[in-house]
């Protein structure tokens, strides 16, 4: 180990294997990074504390981490004295080699062994991080600590939760040594080329291509993509990447450039017509068809649900979907006046029971349900008859009156062309009442409200809670007004 300051982590590491340009661009030109989305950081805040939660699986260990988070080398150096001290249980351990740094989770010494175990937030065991454990395996063992075994801490989605969390049962861990022996050339070489891209003065020449989106969305995308045109085959979604540079490399670079005679699909032509003409299809028979099979008092209706990662309710699984709120807007007759009703869950307890006892009260006359993209609510109310089976012959007769209002546009019996072939809600919107929209919300979007109650059931700040809230109940009001918006449209194309 020495202490000098590290010119490869694991994350550009990993980058660099990605594209070169991304690592040359972080490493020389950071300016030029895409600004994280609201979406991307509320994904990067999920699940912070599973890390943590894992060193209870080798209690009374010492950490690593240095006064100051950023000084790497002073977490070298104290890595190396708390294994000299004689800790057998060392959590964020830091070793370098070669300029290149490795920050292992938990690190165990057991029968004179060390044993190197790293955390992760998912279920399944993905090939990034097969390549991230060979690169902390090479590190840890050329700086001179040999590893009798190195293994993954994943999370068990098989747990159910009952009572105090059985962290035994939470986590599940999976030896990688085997991959990780097989990969050191590959690391080993890979770290060469990867610092000579770094010392490198020129940028290297990456053309756009598949690797842009593979293994992640890189964050240089408006840098290196700003001259693809607007309308551009890109654009086009139901066909795969491979195919789209095709078009993009054979010279198609917009839509309107496609040949008439083409191998893709109808539905995929349809939106390459609607962009050429900048024409909406319809066909009125069959939006009427599918207005027939809706009867008033109408609910519009959506749930919005959270996933944590470690269980936080008693008979409940890791990742699984607990539904925590819901907007109801709902039409009495045709010209009656809108009325909106919602719930919202109160932070720090099973929102579950509540939610489905006054979703009930909200729907018990007859009438259709119409939700946008029916399958989670579905899947929710099935789950929801599981937990409460007193309830489910209600929910049975909640479930049979559920409409998709997504069909008429799935089946493109609307078509317009600014849904690009995806049929979101917010693509819908954006086509068809461009008046209404998402943009001047806080939260905009499901991933973000997921993200936003699960910091709730720990935030303090009263203040805080009912912003939030506030929030939550702006955001899913405005997806069920999206869709009352969406079916007066299709009402108003056949004029009924
Ligand atoms: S946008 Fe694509 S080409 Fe540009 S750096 Fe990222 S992966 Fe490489």
């Amino acid at each position: 180990m020495e202490a000098e300051k590290h010119i490869l982590s694991k994350s550009t590491f990993l980058r660099g294997l990605q594209c070169a340009k991304s690592l040359y661009l972080y490493k020389n030109s950071i300016q030029l990074r895409d600004r994280p989305s609201a979406e991307q950081l509320a994904i990067f805040s999920r699940g912070t504390n599973v890390g943590v939660l894992a060193q209870k699986l080798f209690p009374g260990g010492k950490d690593a981490t240095p006064k100051r988070r950023s000084d790497n080398i002073a977490a070298v150096e104290k890595t190396k004295e708390l294994i000299a001290s004689g800790v057998e249980v060392i959590y964020e351990a830091a070793f370098q080699h070669n300029k290149v740094l490795a920050i292992l989770d938990i690190l165990v010494k057991k029968d004179n062994q060390w044993y190197a175990y790293e955390v992760k937030s998912s279920t399944k065991i993905s090939h990034t991080y097969l390549l991230d454990a060979s690169l902390q395996y090479w590190v840890i063992t050329n700086s001179g600590l040999p590893l009798a075994d190195i293994s993954l801490i994943i999370i068990n989605n098989k747990y159910v939760r009952n009572g105090e969390l059985d962290f035994n049962k939470l986590f599940a861990i999976k030896s990688v040594m085997r991959e990780a022996i097989q990969q050191q050339e590959m690391v080993e070489e890979k770290i060469f080329q990867s610092k000579l891209v770094i010392e490198n003065i020129e940028q290297p020449k990456v053309p756009i291509g598949e690797q842009c989106f593979s293994p992640y969305h890189c964050d240089f995308m408006g840098y290196c993509w700003k001259g693809v045109p607007k309308n551009s085959v890109f654009e086009i979604t139901g066909i795969p990447k491979a195919e789209q540079f095709a078009l993009y490399n054979a010279g198609f670079k917009t839509i309107d450039e496609i040949p008439v005679k083409n191998n893709f699909n109808g539905n995929v032509n349809i939106h390459i017509n609607a962009v050429k003409t900048d024409e909406e299809k319809v066909d009125k028979d069959a939006i009427s068809k599918f207005l027939n099979k809706v009867n008033y008092p109408l609910f519009f209706m959506d749930f919005e649900t959270f996933m944590p990662a470690v269980p936080i309710y008693n008979n409940t699984k890791p990742y699984q979907h607990i539904p925590f709120q819901y907007s109801l807007h709902y039409k009495q007759s045709k010209d009656a006046e809108l009325q909106h009703f919602s719930f919202l869950g109160e932070q720090g307890s099973d929102p579950r029971k509540s939610f489905i006892q006054n979703l009930l009260k909200h729907t018990e006359t007859e009438g259709t349900i119409l939700v946008y993209d029916a399958l989670m609510e579905r899947n929710i109310l099935n789950g929801l008859k599981n937990d409460f089976p007193e309830y489910a012959a209600e929910i049975d007769f909640r479930l049979k009156r559920i409409v998709d209002l997504m069909v008429p546009f799935q089946e493109k019996n609307y078509y317009h062309p600014a849904m690009k072939n995806s049929f979101s809600i917010k693509n819908l919107l954006h086509a068809l009442v461009p008046d209404l929209s998402y943009s001047d919300l806080t939260i905009s979007s499901g991933s973000i409200a997921m993200t936003a109650f699960e910091h709730l059931q720990t935030e303090m700040d009263m203040f805080k809670i009912l912003e939030v809230r506030d929030q939550l109940l702006e955001y899913c009001k405005l997806d069920t007004l999206s869709m009352v918006k969406i079916f007066e449209k299709l009402e108003m194309v056949v004029g009924s």
